[in-house]
């Protein structure tokens, strides 16, 4: 991994990570507001989600960010989603109503 890409992957453990506020930024701002427009536009759910984010990577590419580099970091990424998102559900137990 190039180092470029260790600053964008790498926590820095501070207070004011900056990883950590992008991050932050996604949840708290990007995906209501991607989703506020997909339901505003009519768009599919996640439409403009999914673009959006390869979009976004393409641009990467286009600043000469390797793609196989790029593959690889979000694979990691999803990864961490897909285990915090387990840890959230087991953590808020069953459905509500569902007793
Ligand atoms: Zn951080």
């Amino acid at each position: 991994m190039t180092k470029n890409f260790k600053k964008l992957m790498q926590h820095d453990k501070s207070d004011d990570c900056p990883i950590c506020h992008a991050e932050d930024l996604v949840t708290t701002t990007l995906i209501p507001a991607v989703a506020a427009w997909e339901i505003a536009n009519d768009f599919p759910q996640f439409s403009l989600a999914l673009h959006g984010a390869a979009g976004l990577l393409s641009a990467m590419i286009e600043e000469g960010y390797k793609r196989d580099e790029i593959e690889v970091a979000l694979k990691k990424l999803l990864d961490e989603f897909e285990v915090s998102i387990a840890n959230n559900t087991a953590m808020a137990g069953p459905p509500q109503g569902s007793a």
